[in-house]
């Protein structure tokens, strides 16, 4: 019997036109894609899944930029494995969004900004584990060290009579820029290295479309992606649009009420039915709808779609969104008791560490699948480089 490596070597051979397509890579986890979409090229079996296996085969060989590229290209949807013949136990072993997955947090940690913070993705437990127990400590010591107490009525439920104003300002607006900034120059990086060429108005419309709908969680047939087994469902898509939604919604929140504060002079607290509140309601809930769903998911989703040593950062993130909606909610609730300086100190400290790990934890998987979008819509447009023989 063939051993694997001839087998493998024989697939790129029939994928090259008879040569064999040397694998260059820089680490296992790249090598091991290189490998299967080599296997993947020979086959195309799963030509219409996503946008993985057209791009796919534009190539005859795999760099590691193109490795990335793919990986982040790649939804996690699962329907190639279940649809793959070479899929283990078959001795090629073709696990396509298990190697992809093991890829993409590699991604995020080597284009980090700055490159040091990349180790934080290594222990992302941890790391939002120590962020959340930070968050709560400085703003409960700051409720502590200003008001002397965390349970005191405040005259018509007014935040800014625990902290104030300018306070929080100056302690959210750096953490926050700061974070984009880190976002921005990471993704600024990849996108150098993958040097798709200019993006045409169709090419971004398409790429934003592709990325709002989340269009390659829906299996390349419209019914859904694959979770805990070969049936398909479109919670999981439906669910990350409560979660995207949701946060989006809550943002717009914050931002109509720095509008109101800075443009307007109408400072909080604002009436019920106000649009800030309006929204961050609506955004809350949607929120705990989102994640919670997303939570239920991913405990039952099947092992070998993904890499479980990524289970802390991508439960740990969940559970980061699930708590900042869910002690949202319940400040709104509880703002005209005299819980609400423990309530808010508990809220921006929970927010504070969402906001301070966002650039280093499961977020950058949203950047970087929206840069590798682009490169799709971009490339798509573009004539394939590749030319067959006596060409
Ligand atoms: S995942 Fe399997 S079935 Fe799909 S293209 Fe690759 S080798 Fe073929
Ligand atoms: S897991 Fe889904 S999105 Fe990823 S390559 Fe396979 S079919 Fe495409």
């Amino acid at each position: 019997m063939p051993s694997l490596d001839e087998l493998t070597r024989d697939a790129a051979a029939l994928a090259g036109g008879g040569r064999v397509i040397p694998i260059r890579a820089h680490s296992p986890a790249e090598a091991e894609v290189a490998r299967q979409m080599q296997i993947c090229n020979a086959c195309r079996y799963c030509e219409g899944f996503c946008a993985v296996f057209p791009a796919m085969t534009r190539r005859l060989e795999f760099s590691p930029a193109d490795v990335h590229y793919l990986a982040n290209l790649c939804h996690n949807c699962g329907a190639c494995l279940h649809a793959c013949q070479y899929a283990p136990p078959n001795a090629f072993a073709v696990n396509v969004p298990q190697a992809m997955a093991r890829v993409r947090v590699t991604t995020y940690a080597d284009y980090a900004w700055p490159p040091a913070l990349g180790a934080l993705y290594q222990r992302n437990g941890l790391t939002l584990s120590l962020a959340l127990a930070a968050g709560l400590a400085l703003f409960l010591v700051l409720a502590l060290a200003l008001k002397g107490t965390l349970w005191q009525a405040m005259p018509a439920g007014n935040f800014y009579a625990v902290f104030p104003h300018n306070l929080m300002v100056g302690l959210f607006a750096p953490v926050f820029l700061f974070a984009m900034l880190a976002l921005g120059l990471g993704v600024r990086r990849f996108w150098r290295d993958q040097a798709p060429g200019p993006a045409s108005g169709a090419a971004l419309g398409e790429a934003s479309h592709d990325a709002l709908r989340l269009k390659y969680l829906d299996g390349g047939h419209g019914e859904g992606c694959n979770n805990e087994d070969d049936a398909f469902t479109l919670a999981r898509r439906r669910f990350h649009h409560f979660t995207f939604y949701g946060f989006m919604l809550c943002f717009a929140a914050t931002s109509v009420a720095t509008l109101y504060h800075y443009l307007l002079g109408w400072s909080a607290p604002y009436a019920a039915t106000s649009l800030p509140k309006l929204l961050g309601t609506v955004g809350g809930v949607a929120l705990l709808i989102g994640t919670a769903g997303l939570w239920r998911l991913n405990l039952r989703r099947h092992p070998q779609h993904g890499d479980s040593a990524q289970a802390p950062m991508d439960l740990g993130f969940i559970a980061l969104l699930f708590f900042t909606a869910f002690t949202g909610l319940a400040l709104m609730l509880l703002r005209s008791t005299a819980a609400l300086p423990l309530a808010l100190a508990i809220h921006l400290g929970v927010v504070m560490a969402l906001f301070a790990t966002l650039p280093y934890g499961k977020f950058a998987h949203g950047v970087f699948r929206c840069a590798a979008l682009l490169k799709w819509a971009i490339e798509k447009r573009q004539p394939s480089r590749l030319t067959l023989a006596g060409d």
